[in-house]
């Protein structure tokens, strides 16, 4: 078994290729929840629903979130009847929206909530919301402290963030589902997903650090020199006071990764890193990375 830490885009392009070249049960994928928002009364969990589609095979792979082929005639009803719905949510990925929104209404945790959603769509993988309580990733801006999703769906990321923080009732806490994933791992992958809103919230789960401290722990940087591969990562790690670089995201885990991947064309140079073409543009480069790193693992 080998556990995954995974946002919503760069590690779920990993597991792509991961589950091609792994028996598909034991693969175990603690996913952020950070992002989740309640939209027009249904519950949308971003990460966790692009790592349910793609197990599934439904995921729409040109953006990384939602349904191939999905089609948007709720979303434009409901906003043209006055809704204030920011993201555009197509008519199947909402169907799954309401299903979660409701059995969560109704009590249910979110992990078992994730485990009924992905047995109807015959995902054969483990996956396992971080937590079971609600936590939310502000940035704080001139606006005020708006959710994550306010700020890169809605203002598309163009206003200037001072601080990332994040909110909760109660502290976060690694389900026990998620701790018997990682205990019966031999290894835990941190893919290249952004690290200050995907894998650090997943990190500060109460529980979790101490879960890895006795597996051999792999991290991909989803940085090459001072930009990320896509996304906020740059300005969210500065805002955080880390270099926008692979330096920066080890740093973030400093202490937890035993081995430490960067791409081969990264010119910033981390110590005794392992260099591998880490931009994975198709399924065949998410297929090789998958193998070089499934090397990695057998060697530890
Ligand atoms: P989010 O939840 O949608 O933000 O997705 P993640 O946190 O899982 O992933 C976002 C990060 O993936 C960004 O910081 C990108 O730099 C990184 N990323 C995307 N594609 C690739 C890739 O092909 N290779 C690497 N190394 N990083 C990638």
């Amino acid at each position: 078994m080998i556990t995954f830490l995974s946002g919503g885009t760069g590690t779920p392009k990993l597991l792509r290729g991961m589950q091609k070249v792994m028996d598909r049960h034991e693969i175990s994928v603690v996913v952020n929840t950070a992002e989740d928002i309640w939209i027009s009364g249904n519950h949308i969990s971003p990460d966790l629903d692009t790592v349910m589609y793609l197990f599934a095979g439904i995921l729409n792979t040109e953006t990384w979130w939602g349904i191939r082929s999905d089609t948007f005639t709720t979303h434009e009803e409901v906003t043209r009847l006055g809704a204030d719905e920011f993201i555009a949510i197509g008519d199947r990925d909402r169907a799954v929206h309401i299903a979660r929104g409701e059995m969560m209404r109704n009590g249910m945790r979110l992990t078992n909530v994730t485990k009924i959603l992905c047995e109807r769509f015959g995902v054969r993988e483990n996956v396992l919301p971080m937590t079971d309580t609600e936590v939310t990733t502000q940035v704080k801006t001139d606006l005020g402290l708006i959710h994550f999703q306010e700020y890169w769906v809605r203002a598309k990321g163009k206003i200037e963030i001072e601080e990332v923080l994040r909110s909760y009732d109660e502290p976060p806490v690694a389900t026990e589902e998620v701790l018997l994933a990682v205990a019966a791992s031999d290894a835990v992958i941190i893919g290249p997903s952004n690290p200050i809103t995907s894998i650090l919230p997943i990190l500060s789960c109460e529980g979790m650090k101490q879960a890895l401290g006795g597996k051999p722990v792999i991290a991909v940087s989803p940085f090459i020199g001072d930009a990320p591969v896509s996304g906020p990562a740059g300005v969210l790690m500065k805002a955080s006071g880390f270099e926008p670089s692979s330096i920066g995201t080890f740093t973030c885990y400093e202490g937890i990764t035993d081995i430490f991947v960067q791409d081969i064309r990264d010119p910033v140079q981390v110590s005794d890193s392992v260099r591998f073409d880490t931009l994975m543009t198709d399924e065949d480069k998410s297929i090789a990375l998958a193998h070089d790193i499934l090397e990695l693992v057998r060697k530890c």
